[in-house]
């Protein structure tokens, strides 16, 4: 079975053709700038990267373009679209409807276009994606796999914030969480991997320029450091993460700011990029805290220090911690961070091993002592694995 599994952003379209016996990748790219000018797509497939370049004005004729590099002689890797038998779709928020992934129909749609006001930025680019995709290869079917999904089973005391509770019922705010595709991944790989070892109590980090936490108990999400929307938990890239939310009103008073000011304020301006002034990037702040730039070290801190801190909380919630997986840009590749939040957590049993963690990048490892009664391990993340597999069931299930 061949599955194309694709992730709609306000101007990109990324796309991975999995051959799902392996499963194998077959093709995987990027359309880029989309709607802007110098809009281009990067692809490979048969080990070859290309770049080209065109006039991409919408996701329709991104996913237009991007079809025909697919069965081009030169760059693709399928002779006809009838190859393709089925879509998944990333989709970020599903609300409280969606517990799993689902099959499109009209019906699934429509309560997406419902949940539009949940998450304004991130849907409508998703919902293109699927209307393209329906126009495009009506024939085929379509899955939707949801960021929110997977922590759809938080009981109701770690999801609802403690405001009047007819904003529950009015507007649906509550916590949903995200990243839960890749919660789910690193959790079940973890479950895998470790194998003999307890596993029924585990803490996902989810570290990459968003950031999340989530603690995964029996293989369900019982609580997560996102929210309403990602801008909560953790200290990010560029998002604060936790703040009094007195802080809002009092900056928006003082420096005279409105709405739309204060929201680029906590999702652009602040986290990593706020504290430091030198840069979201984790890798640069690494470097510039070695050269001794003092708010780069004082970002650095307040990052290992809240995810440290959400470990802690989570272990509590679920009466300890079994092991902390690691995984996103951050997680897989900085050694220092992963030592650096570790440390101080023997008392939970995590005994560390800085030997086996030293310059381990992108590769599932375990990096607890031999002997720990907590394991901690890496485990590359692989959101749109997922996706294909649960496209794969669906579409399967359906026949
Ligand atoms: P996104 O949330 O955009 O998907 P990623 O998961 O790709 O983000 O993570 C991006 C982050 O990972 C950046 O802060 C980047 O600096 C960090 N990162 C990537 N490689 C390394 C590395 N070798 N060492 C430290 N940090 C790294």
């Amino acid at each position: 079975m061949k599955i194309i599994v694709i992730n709609c952003g306000s101007s990109s379209i990324k796309y991975q053709l999995f051959d799902m016996t392996g499963p194998s990748i077959m093709a995987k790219g990027v359309v880029e700038k989309i709607g802007l000018n110098g809009s281009f797509i990067k692809h490979e497939s048969n080990g070859k990267k290309v770049t080209l370049e065109g006039e991409i004005i919408d996701h329709q004729s991104g996913i237009e373009y991007m079809l025909g590099i697919l069965i081009s002689r030169e760059h693709g890797c399928i002779e006809d679209f009838r190859e393709i038998d089925a879509v998944g779709h990333r989709v970020v928020h599903g609300g409280e409807k969606f517990k799993s992934s689902v099959l499109i129909t009209d019906e699934v749609i429509a309560m997406l276009e419902e949940s539009i006001r949940l998450a304004p930025l991130h849907n409508p680019p998703n919902l293109s994606g699927i209307y393209a995709m329906r126009s495009l290869l009506p024939d085929v079917p379509q899955a939707g796999t949801f960021d929110t999904a997977f922590h759809q089973s938080m009981p109701d005391y770690a999801y609802m914030y403690a405001i009047p509770y007819s904003l529950y019922t009015k507007y649906a705010i509550r916590r949903y969480g995200f990243h839960g595709t890749s919660h789910r991944y690193v959790s079940e790989r973890a479950r895998e991997i470790l194998q003999g070892k307890p596993v029924q109590k585990i803490i996902t980090c989810h570290l990459g320029n968003g950031a999340s936490v989530a603690a995964v108990l029996d293989g369900r999400s019982v609580d997560t450091s996102m929210g309403l929307t990602p801008v909560e938990g953790l200290v990010m890239g560029t998002r604060c993460g936790d703040l009094d939310p007195g802080i809002m009103t009092y900056v928006m008073e003082r420096e005279d700011i409105n709405r739309s000011g204060i929201n680029s304020l906590i999702n652009k301006h602040s986290g990593l990029l706020g504290i430091s002034g030198v840069s979201s990037d984790m890798r640069e702040l690494e470097t510039a805290a070695e050269q001794g730039n003092e708010r780069a070290r004082l970002a650095l801190e307040m990052f290992h220090y809240r995810v440290r801190k959400y470990i802690g909380a989570y272990a509590a919630a679920m009466g300890g911690v079994d092991a902390v997986v690691f995984t996103g840009g951050i997680g897989e590749n900085s050694d220092t961070s992963r030592y650096e939040i570790s440390k101080g957590l023997e008392f939970l049993g995590l005994e560390f091993d800085r030997e086996k963690n030293a310059g381990v990048r992108g590769q599932e490892k375990i990096i607890s002592r031999d002997g720990s009664r907590v394991t901690a391990i890496i485990i590359p993340t692989n959101e749109e694995l997922m996706i294909a597999r649960d496209t794969e069931q669906l579409t399967m299930n359906n026949k």
